[in-house]
């Protein structure tokens, strides 16, 4: 029934596209904006820092829902169909349930366009292991800052060569934003410093954080390792609670965009206290906690270090 709608949605479009005579690529009026869609809320905060006036930005998955397995709507697909560019993580995060490729062709476009733009390139992949996703690339390298500079390099050069028009301001909205990303790396890292070796151990549903207990110096442990469509097994679960009482962690943390049930069992069969929410998949609401990458990066490192460092 889906693919039936975005079918009939793309029918739509191309007709209407083809009646005024111009595509999507046709070139920007003089204050114009570049329409952009990208996958999910992290992204779509670093394209707005970078992009500032100049963009109009649409993200797939809203926020706090979770981009691994995000069913697009008939709107979706108009958006996509019509963006001057389309940014998505890659590392497998959009692919794991290959939504994201499927929606791409059925809006006309492919992944290997310029316009269509991972802005994981250039990032070093981590791999998961565990049984049925072993050797597959672990998406969430935003959780170190220093990929996330990656990440928005990328977005300032895809922007440049979309609109150079607006360049000059392409770069220094960048140059700007990448310094507060870089005192941003630094405080984290201070801050987790503090907070004794023995007790680095951080447990979430979803094993999220490899590339940030690689940066910051933690051990990961988690229910289940990627988000997907059978998690929160008994086998899971009885793995996890081992590794608690092993390591005597005192806190465990509940991602925003996940189900929270598996966590409340854990929580509830080991004694250990849920210390807060925390964000890996997505941004906070507007006007809330964690509303921009930088916010929720900061609100992270500040409820770790609350619930391990006494
Ligand atoms: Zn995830």
């Amino acid at each position: 029934m889906k693919k039936l709608i975005l079918f009939l949605t793309t029918l739509i479009v191309v007709a209407l596209i083809s009646a005024c005579g111009q595509g999507a690529t046709s070139p920007k009026e003089k204050d114009e904006k570049l329409q952009i869609v990208t996958t999910y809320s992290i992204v779509y905060d670093m394209i707005k820092n970078v992009g500032g006036e100049h963009v109009e930005v649409h993200s797939l998955a809203p926020i706090g829902s979770d981009p691994h397995n995000y069913d697009p709507l008939p709107n979706d697909l108009v958006l996509t169909t019509d963006a001057d560019a389309v940014f998505y993580n890659g590392l497998n995060l959009e692919e794991g349930n290959a939504w994201f490729n499927e929606m791409i062709e059925t809006a006309g476009k492919s992944i290997e366009d310029t316009n269509v733009i991972r802005v994981s390139e250039g990032v070093e992949p981590m791999h998961l292991s565990s049984e049925g996703h072993k050797n597959e690339e672990d998406p969430h390298a935003w959780l170190d800052v220093r990929n996330g500079i990656k990440y928005v390099e990328n977005i300032r050069e895809a922007l440049k060569k979309i609109d150079a028009t607006h360049a000059d301001d392409y770069d220094k909205n960048a140059e700007k934003y990448i310094s507060e990303l870089t005192q941003l790396h630094d405080e984290i890292r201070e801050m987790m410093a503090e907070i004794p070796v023995e007790k680095r151990v951080l447990v979430t549903s979803e094993g999220a954080f490899k590339y940030f207990s690689a940066a910051y110096d933690f051990q990961a442990a988690y229910i289940w390792e990627i988000n997907s469509h059978s998690e929160g097994t008994p086998e899971q679960l009885k793995s996890i609670i081992q590794i608690i009482k092993n390591e005597g962690v005192p806190s465990l943390f509940l991602e925003s965009s996940v189900d929270p049930r598996s966590m409340e069992a854990v929580s509830r069969e080991t004694g250990v206290p849920i210390h807060g929410k925390i964000f890996t998949d997505s941004l906070g609401k507007a006007g809330g906690d964690g509303e921009t990458y930088i916010k929720m990066v900061k609100w992270n490192a500040e409820m770790i270090a609350d619930g391990l460092g006494k």
